[in-house]
Formats: C-alpha cells, sequence, structure tokens
C-alpha cells in the first residue's frame, strides 16, 4: 500500500553532507559521535561484524548510537578486499554482516561500504542486492578522504567546491588523533586518523554555512537520491507508491525505516 511522509529530517532541496567512518574504532563512540551529537547530526559508522572487537567490545556502543539516530552500516563481515575474493566468499562477506548487525545493533544495515575502496561495476552491483547503496556510488556526489594531514584549507575548499556545484558532499574516515598525539608524532587511532581539532572547526563551519546543505547520514542521503531518481517527491511530501516500496523492500528497507529517517 503505497504511504505519504511529511519530510522532517530530509530535505529534497538541500544538498547533503555526510561523514562516514570505518573500522568499529572505539574513538567513534567515545569522541567522534559526541562531537556530531553537540550540533545535533548524525553520522554513519561502517562497521565489521566479523572482527572481535566488535562483537566482544564496540556493540553495545554502537547500538546506542544507532538508538540515538546514528546510521550503523556493513564494511562487510570480516573487511576483506571486495573485488579480490571469491563469488561464495563475498556472499559470506554480505550476508553475514547483514545478519551480525541485524542482531547486534537490532536495525538492518542499509548501505555498505567497500573495504580500502576495492570494488568494480560488478561487485557494486553485487552490493546493490543487499544494500540501497554503496558509499562511492552515490548520484550527484563528490567524495573527500579525510587523512592525517589533512588542512582545515583543504577540507573547506573541497566542501565549497561540491556546494557550488550543486554536489553531495562524502567524507570518509577512519578515526581521531588529539592534537598533543598529533605533534608527538604519535599514532593516534585508525588508518591515517584526522585531527580532533580539524573536525571541529569543520564541523563549525559547516554550521555557519548556510540553508543550502544539510548534514545527515549516507542512509538518508541514500533515501534522498532514490527520491529524486523516482520522482516520489510531490506537493512538499514523500508518496512512496507500491513499486518504490518494493524495490526497497528488497534492500531491508520498510515503512517504519522511512518513517524514522525521513
Ligand atoms: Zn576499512
Amino acid at each position: 500500500m503505497p504511504i505519504t511522509i511529511l519530510p522532517q529530517k530530509v530535505h529534497i532541496g538541500k544538498l547533503s553532507v555526510v561523514f562516514t567512518w570505518d573500522d568499529n574504532l572505539s574513538r567513534q563512540i567515545d569522541i567522534i559521535a559526541p562531537l556530531f551529537i553537540e550540533h545535533n547530526w548524525r553520522c554513519t559508522f561502517y562497521v565489521n561484524p566479523g572482527e572481535d572487537v566488535f562483537k566482544h567490545r564496540y556493540y553495545k556502543g554502537y547500538k546506542a548510537l544507532a538508538e540515538k539516530g546514528f546510521e550503523v552500516a556493513s564494511h562487510g563481515y570480516s573487511h576483506k578486499w571486495m573485488a579480490e575474493i571469491s563469488n561464495q566468499e563475498r556472499e559470506f562477506e554480505f550476508s553475514e554482516s547483514i545478519k551480525e548487525i541485524s542482531k547486534h545493533i537490532h536495525h538492518h544495515p542499509i548501505t555498505f561500504a567497500f573495504p580500502a575502496h576495492n570494488s568494480n561495476d560488478n561487485v557494486v552491483a553485487e552490493a546493490k542486492q543487499y544494500h540501497l547503496e554503496t558509499r562511492n556510488t552515490l548520484a550527484n556526489s563528490r567524495y573527500f578522504r579525510i587523512q592525517s594531514a589533512t588542512d582545515i584549507a583543504e577540507l573547506t575548499n573541497n566542501l565549497e567546491v561540491a556546494i557550488t556545484h550543486g554536489n553531495n558532499y562524502v567524507f570518509s574516515g577512519h578515526s581521531i588523533i588529539t592534537e598533543t598525539e598529533y605533534l608527538n608524532n604519535e599514532k593516534g587511532e585508525g588508518w591515517q586518523p584526522i585531527r580532533v581539532t580539524l573536525l571541529s572547526t569543520l564541523l563549525n563551519y559547516i554550521e555557519n554555512s548556510g540553508e543550502k546543505i544539510e548534514v545527515i547520514t549516507f542512509a538518508q542521503a541514500s533515501l534522498k537520491e532514490f527520491i529524486r531518481k523516482h520522482n516520489l517527491f510531490k506537493e512538499g511530501k514523500y508518496e512512496f507508491n507500491d513499486e518504490a516500496l518494493t524495490e526497497l523492500e528488497k534492500v531491508g528497507v520498510n515503512a517504519k525505516t522511512l518513517n524514522t529517517l525521513l
């Protein structure tokens, strides 16, 4: 049966700015999520539920974040390079990850991020049999990989270029390094962590960037592009017809999810 939703969190007229963080790392829960909460924004965490740190330590923290509206989605079951493994292994990585995230987090992982951005057209097509969207294939978007050496000018310039061109902006990073650790040449946590000061400066900058953009999760940004593609925005409302609902159902998105996310 068709459903109608009044937009509350996702606005079709705005560009999406999305922050994604990979690899189940503790500072995502302890430092990154609180920074987003300060701004009343949400971001996306791509986890590997097959890893011990997720299963035994962090899943509770991620579950609490999911309950607050953060997206906890799939980065594969055990962080395999998806274009380099067999069909059977890939099927396992997709389906087992969905199963475990659903079990531990109590929500279906709607989107997928390829470990090490390792993908090709075939595996993207496969991923889309399980998920609404993959991190590197959102329509009308620009991408930026956050590195430790990234500076604030690089971050804001890239964002401005995206806004000027009317593109969504998708950041991908792993974790955080404190200013003291950075200055002492310490590693911080995860692959190429961003400095805490840079992230908070960037979030403040975005807060003052006006009404053209909104910071939302990757799942929300993906739904927005789905709505655009299928012309489901009519007279100020999202009108999901049976065909669209059937398509969404296949990737684990039901009416309740739509109401929660939109
Ligand atoms: Zn990764």
